[in-house]
């Protein structure tokens, strides 16, 4: 094991404290909260929603998308199933790609319709379901233990050189999982704080001198080098 990982995971824990994904509504509101993750059928089906109405944009226009359809009363795999698709299009607008993801919102909601039980295998199989949005729907929605890789995870561990940020999902995935215990909690906890370490401090134009993991990190230590080489 590579004890780089957990080090890195301690370290983003201390910089941005406990991040209590997946966002979820609580029973009688309308607006998803970081209160741990789902505790119902609905709130997991909220989740997979979610899953869906994120991708390729921010979780804010997600966020509103979910806001709306809880107060049409149709965030559940029942009431998806009998929205026309124009008018759930109309309802998630806010998300992007709203024709598109109109139509994976029945896909998914057709599948929980079908199966009681939910497999990495079964999402991947959906059309519009890749292994981000399935592995965060096994995770967060399911707590089965399937390490969660986006843009955000292949561009700081490329940066701390503990991944080939070329590499497929899947060995990115498997190495991550390699080199950390196999625990749900530390898997959510650890893709959350990626996210928020990525958007807050190791963005495209990164803020090294804010960042705590910048004595593990390949780039900065590099870029430390040339600058010494510069003034000698
Ligand atoms: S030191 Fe800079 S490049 Fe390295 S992880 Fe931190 S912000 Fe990113």
């Amino acid at each position: 094991m590579d004890g780089r990982f957990l080090k890195v995971y301690e370290l983003l824990r201390r910089a941005h404290g406990p991040r209590r994904w997946w966002p979820v509504t609580p029973p009688g509101e309308t607006k998803p909260l970081y209160t741990g993750g789902p505790r119902s059928d609905l709130q997991r089906f909220e989740v997979a929603a979610g899953a869906i109405l994120t991708q390729n944009t921010a979780w804010t226009n997600a966020a509103r998308a979910i806001e709306n359809l809880n107060r049409l009363g149709a965030i559940s795999p029942g009431a998806i199933g009998r929205m026309d698709v124009q008018s759930l299009a109309l309802a998630i607008r806010s998300a992007g790609y709203f024709n598109q993801k109109a139509k994976r919102l029945k896909t998914i909601a057709a599948h929980f319709r079908a199966n009681r039980k939910m497999t990495r295998e079964g999402l991947l199989a959906l059309d519009g379901v890749g292994p981000e949005t399935a592995d965060s729907i096994m995770l967060y929605g399911f707590k089965a233990p399937f390490f969660v890789v986006d843009a955000y995870t292949r561009r700081l561990f490329g940066r701390l050189d503990l991944v080939d940020p070329s590499a497929s999902y899947e060995e990115i995935r498997e190495r991550f999982e390699r080199n950390l215990p196999r625990r749900v909690f530390v898997y959510k906890e650890y893709h959350a704080l990626i996210v928020e370490h990525g958007k807050l401090v190791c963005r495209k134009a990164p803020l090294c001198e804010k960042c705590l993991l910048k004595k593990l990190c390949l780039m900065y230590l590099e870029r430390k080098e040339t600058k010494q080489g510069r003034i000698g």
